[in-house]
């Protein structure tokens, strides 16, 4: 038993961690959060994650990719730095990209273009595909099912139904849950999906500074990698298994996910 964690999802370049990141990453290594992919949104968000990636090499990846809410300046410069920026080793998934038709920061249109360059980007550099969908499930299972997933491929943040997570299971894509779990109420339907998903098919995440878990009360507000256990400890209370079972399966899980396991 390691007792170790892998958080697969945070927003580390976001502004409310600009001044303290390291801090916040010394406090998750200490909890046994040992293993963190940073999640790149953008070519200059994912240059930043790579940078901060090197100074952590030991216990940090990412991703890099455009995330839909920046679809519109996707084009042909930005897929060439992508192929570039996943030279490095790194460099562990392509993402987060997908669908969010919830509040349409940029075009269906270009998300769609995007979302079809990034799979054919991840089949190419044969890299998994850290993914993202809100209020666009059917559009979602288009692309997927148009433009053949040939690598491996998460939906993070999932929040759906059984019937959702069953499209995925179909696709063999893993599931990525938050502490939106953690919410008394906006959690509550998820509960019931839980004990369905296939252990070998999930994984974790805090997606910080986003999704603080409700059930807990922190000072700032601001969601932290070392909050990681909290959506774990939920999670176990709604399945069979033994938290042992559990926690060295979901990290088996994300090891191989992100092909760390050499
Ligand atoms: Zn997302």
């Amino acid at each position: 038993m390691h007792g170790n964690f892998f958080d697969i999802g945070i927003n580390l370049t976001h502004e409310s961690f600009e001044f303290d990141y390291k801090k916040v990453l010394e406090k998750a290594f200490a909890n046994n959060i040992n293993k963190i992919c940073l999640t790149g949104t953008s070519i200059l968000d994912s240059e930043r994650c790579l940078e901060i990636a090197k100074e952590f090499e030991k216990n940090l990846i990412t991703t890099v990719g455009i995330h839909p809410h920046n679809a519109d300046s996707f084009d042909e410069s930005t897929k060439f730095k992508i192929f570039e920026l996943a030279k490095s080793s790194l460099v562990r998934a392509i993402g987060e990209t997908g669908l969010d038709f919830n509040r349409n920061f940029s075009s269906k249109k270009n998300q769609i273009k995007s979302f079809i360059d990034h799979i054919e980007i991840a089949n190419k550099v044969n890299l998994p595909l850290f993914l993202h969908q809100r209020d666009a499930h059917k559009d979602f299972m288009n692309c997927v099912s148009n433009e053949e997933i040939l690598t491996k491929g998460v939906v993070h943040c999932f929040t759906g139904s059984v019937s959702e997570l069953y499209d995925y299971l179909d696709h063999d894509l893993y599931i990525g849950i938050t502490g939106w779990l953690c919410d008394p109420k906006r959690g509550k339907s998820l509960e019931h999906v839980i004990p369905k998903i296939p252990l070998e098919k999930l994984m974790i995440e805090t997606d910080s500074p986003y999704l603080l878990p409700k059930n807990i009360k922190v000072k700032n507000k601001r969601n932290e990698p070392y909050l990681l256990p909290v959506i774990f400890n939920k999670i176990c209370s709604l399945r069979n298994e033994s938290n042992e079972v559990i926690q060295n399966q979901i990290y088996e899980n994300s090891m191989n996910f992100f092909n760390l396991n050499e």
